[in-house]
């Protein structure tokens, strides 16, 4: 062989066999996800009656985000928006997905783990799914290497409270057993109580093993709690730590978790190379009382779009690159985590339209940056667009929710009912009252004017059922075929 033909079959066979690696300054990607944890679970956020150290370090080492919210209050729609960076409408999930659901998130969509993987990252989903149970739904199908965790809710149980005085076959017939899943495989196929009590230290144990495993390779980890999710469960270990019930305790174990999760990266020598991010996927389920989060003095809680219902934590920490202790009150979304991942890695973003918008200027603490959203929207039930945020405004879109406002909760995991309320078209000045007590909307018409201007583009795009409107970017969720 000629030279210069060896060198060529050389250099091809080189650049074909290497893997498209994230530029040399990207970060691993952390992210640790909450369920139903409220606006005011953290002590950075002014919870007062236990401690969350860990939580609070990140907050004292990165980024405290003071208006960051979820696309709709609710679990399976919530995470739909966080990993596809779209709003949930816009890929077809909304609501929670049910143990028997033939839905799942769409394999035509693009998630954080494929613009991950796509730069060569190792990814892992440690902890609970909820974007679809049949196995075209599961996350190996949606760019991840690794899963390890429950599909849905840990409260899609036959062993739940409110089913606890009927016979195992009712039980069963209302929730099916719920399994623990390793890859596509179901490896446990009926969780116990004391699997639940075990569920935060197990993951975490996972995903400690993932980042020793992968020191020498990037990676991106996502870790969904299912805590503080009802029915509440800790383990011995953490029982009365924190000295504020058993809520308390839940939240103190997750703060364990991420203190083991910071530690583990430190003894790899690999905190300037990680980004963390921390978040929760709605507001508090007030109505479950004392086994319920705090919305921290914000109006309602999940399955609301009130303040309670969709502003959540968010939390940033990549020492060297983040500004230590910065506080952010620009408004910005879990939509906007997969553009700012996919800038900070160098992807290409997918094809397909997003509405996320990248906010590493306001994580970098660039001075004056501002939100890159002259809008947020947030739809809830299916298709209901009912509120909306722009700069300091929230329009409420006339619509009926399920209200707790005043009510008294019982402190042994059983529900009480919500009242049914109903609100107008208001106006609130979240800058002066975040509790969305005073409506303005009177005198304040030329803002009224343009945000519902704003609000009829948004239905021309993705619909709203209250004004029987149906959009033209909806784009469909994945639908198990008949045979299957
Ligand atoms: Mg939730």
């Amino acid at each position: 062989m000629a030279p210069f033909a060896k060198l060529a079959l050389v250099l091809t066979l080189t650049v074909g066999s290497l893997p498209i690696l994230a530029a040399p300054s990207a970060p691993n990607i952390v992210l640790l996800f909450a369920d139903d944890l409220g606006y005011g679970d953290l002590g950075c956020y002014g919870a007062a009656d236990y401690e969350t150290p860990s939580l609070d370090r990140l907050a004292r080492e990165g980024a405290r985000f003071t208006d960051f919210y979820v696309s709709s209050p609710v679990c399976s729609a919530s995470r739909a928006a966080l990993l596809t960076g779209c709003y949930h409408e816009r890929v077809g999930i909304s609501g929670a997905l049910g143990p028997g659901s033939r839905i799942g998130l769409n394999p035509e969509e693009t998630t954080l783990a494929e613009i991950s993987r796509s730069r060569g990252l190792a990814t892992a989903a440690i902890g609970k799914w909820h974007l679809g149970r049949p196995e075209a739904f599961l996350p190996l199908q949606h760019g991840f290497d690794e899963f390890f965790g429950l599909p849905y809710s840990n409260d899609m149980w036959p062993h739940h409270p409110s089913v606890r005085h009927l016979s195992r076959e009712e039980r069963i017939k209302r929730w099916p057993a719920l399994p623990l899943i390793e890859g596509n495989r179901v490896i446990d196929e009926e969780i116990t109580a004391e699997d639940q009590r075990m569920l935060t230290r197990s993951y975490t144990s996972r995903a400690v093993e993932f980042i020793h495993r992968h020191r020498d390779k990037p990676f991106f980890l996502y870790l969904a709690f299912s805590m503080p999710h009802v029915p509440l469960f800790v383990s011995a270990e953490a029982e009365g730590k924190s000295g504020a019930g058993l809520y308390g305790d839940v939240i103190r174990e997750i703060d364990d978790s991420v203190g083991r999760i910071l530690t583990t990266l430190s003894e790899e020598g690999l905190d300037e190379h990680t980004a963390i991010f921390f978040t929760s996927d709605n507001g508090p389920w007030l109505s479950y009382g004392e086994h319920a989060g705090s919305a921290g003095g914000l109006r309602e809680g999940k399955g609301t779009c009130w303040e309670g219902g969709v502003r959540v934590p968010f939390l940033a920490r990549w020492p060297g690159k983040i500004p230590a202790g910065i506080v952010v009150h620009e408004p910005a979304m879990t939509i906007d985590l997969l553009p700012t991942v996919a800038g900070l890695l160098h992807a290409d973003l997918p094809s397909r339209r997003l509405d996320g918008k990248d906010i590493w200027p306001l994580l970098a603490g660039e001075p004056g940056a501002k939100s890159p959203h002259d809008a947020l929207f947030f739809y809830y039930q299916s298709n209901e667009l009912q509120a909306m945020r722009a700069g300091n405004w929230k329009l409420i879109l006339p619509h009926r929710y399920r209200s707790f406002s005043g009510k008294i909760g019982r402190d042994d995991g059983i529900p009480v009912d919500y009242d049914q309320a109903e609100t107008g078209l208001e106006l609130y000045d979240l800058s002066v009252d975040p509790g969305e007590k005073v409506d303005v909307a009177k005198e304040h018409p030329e803002v009224m004017e343009e945000l519902i201007g704003s609000v009829e583009m948004m239905r021309q795009d993705l619909g709203d059922r209250l004004t029987s409107r149906k959009g033209m970017g909806n784009r469909s969720a994945g639908v198990l075929p008949d045979s299957e």
